[in-house]
C-alpha cells in the first residue's frame, strides 16, 4: 500500500512564532483525530524549521522544506543546502513549485541538481509539476506534464526514484479558488503513473505517492482522496489555518 500524504505548503506566510503556533495546533488537532494512516507534512519557510521540529511530535508531523540550493555549500551567498535543511529535522523538501520555476527561473536542469543533493542528503523531495491554462485549453497538458518529468526526475535511478513524491498542480488551479475537476485530476494523476511504470515498472509505480494541489480544500478533498490514483494533496492557502488543514488529512 502506497503513502498517503497531505503536506502543507506554507509559501512566505508566517512570522516563526506564528508558524510555531500553527504547527503545534496542526499536532494537536492530529493527535485528537487520531489519524494515524496519513503522513502529515508542514512545508514551512527554511527560518521556521528547526523551530517547527522542536514544537511538533515528530512521530506525527514531518517538516519540508520548501527549496534547497543547487550547489552543495561553498560561496553562494543567500542559499542554503540539502544538508543544511536535513539537519534542522526536516524530513521532505518541496522541489519544482510553479511558483519557483515562474519566479524564480527554476529550469530543469536547477532541478535536477536540487533532487539530487536533495536526495544525497537523505530528503524526501516532493516534486511539483503542472501546467498552465493555455497548455491545458490547448489539450497539451500530457505532453507537458510529461516532458517535466521526463527533464527532471526520470533520470534517476529507480531506488532514488521511489524516495520522492510527486504533486500534480496545475497553475491554474493554484491559489485561485478553482479546482481541478475529480476527473481531470484522477485522469492525470494516473496518466503519471502509467509513465512511472512504463520508465521504472510496475511496482515502482504502485509505490509511488501522487498528489492533487490547486485550491484544495476539506469540501473538495473527500472526492478528490476517493479517486484511485490520488495519493493526497500539496495544499496551500488552506493549510494555514489548522481547523482547515484537519478537515484536509481527516478526508479519507
Ligand atoms: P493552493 O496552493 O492550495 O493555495 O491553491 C497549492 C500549492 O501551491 O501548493
Amino acid at each position: 500500500m502506497r503513502k498517503k500524504i497531505v503536506a502543507g505548503n506554507w509559501k512566505c506566510n508566517t512570522t516563526v512564532q506564528e508558524g510555531v503556533e500553527l504547527a503545534k495546533a496542526v499536532t494537536e488537532l492530529v493527535d485528537k483525530s487520531g489519524v494515524k494512516d496519513v503522513v502529515v507534512v508542514l512545508g514551512t519557510p527554511f527560518t521556521h524549521i528547526t523551530s517547527v521540529v522542536s514544537a511538533v511530535d515528530t512521530n506525527l508531523i514531518d517538516v519540508a522544506a520548501q527549496n534547497c540550493a543547487t550547489e552543495a555549500k561553498g560561496a553562494f551567498t543567500g542559499e542554503v543546502s540539502a544538508a543544511m535543511v536535513k539537519s534542522t529535522g526536516a524530513t521532505h523538501v518541496i522541489l519544482g513549485h510553479s511558483e519557483r520555476r515562474e519566479y524564480y527561473g527554476e529550469t530543469s536542469e536547477i532541478l535536477n541538481k536540487k533532487v539530487a543533493l536533495a536526495l544525497a542528503n537523505g530528503l524526501s523531495p516532493i516534486y511539483c509539476c503542472g501546467e498552465a491554462l493555455a497548455i491545458r485549453e490547448a489539450n497539451e497538458q500530457n505532453a507537458y506534464v510529461k516532458t517535466q518529468l521526463e527533464e527532471t526526475i526520470f533520470n534517476l535511478s529507480a531506488e532514488d526514484f521511489a524516495k520522492l513524491s510527486i504533486a500534480y498542480e496545475p497553475i491554474w488551479a493554484i491559489g485561485t479558488g478553482v479546482t481541478a475537476s475529480t476527473a481531470q485530476a484522477q485522469e492525470m494523476l494516473a496518466f503519471i503513473r502509467s509513465l512511472i511504470a512504463a520508465k521504472f515498472g510496475k511496482a515502482v509505480a504502485e509505490e509511488t505517492s501522487i498528489l492533487y494541489g490547486g485550491s484544495c480544500n476539506a469540501k473538495n478533498a473527500p472526492e478528490l482522496f476517493s479517486q484511485p490514483d490520488i495519493d493526497g494533496g500539496l495544499i496551500g492557502g488552506a493549510s494555514l489555518k489548522a481547523e482547515d488543514f484537519l478537515g484536509i488529512i481527516t478526508a479519507y
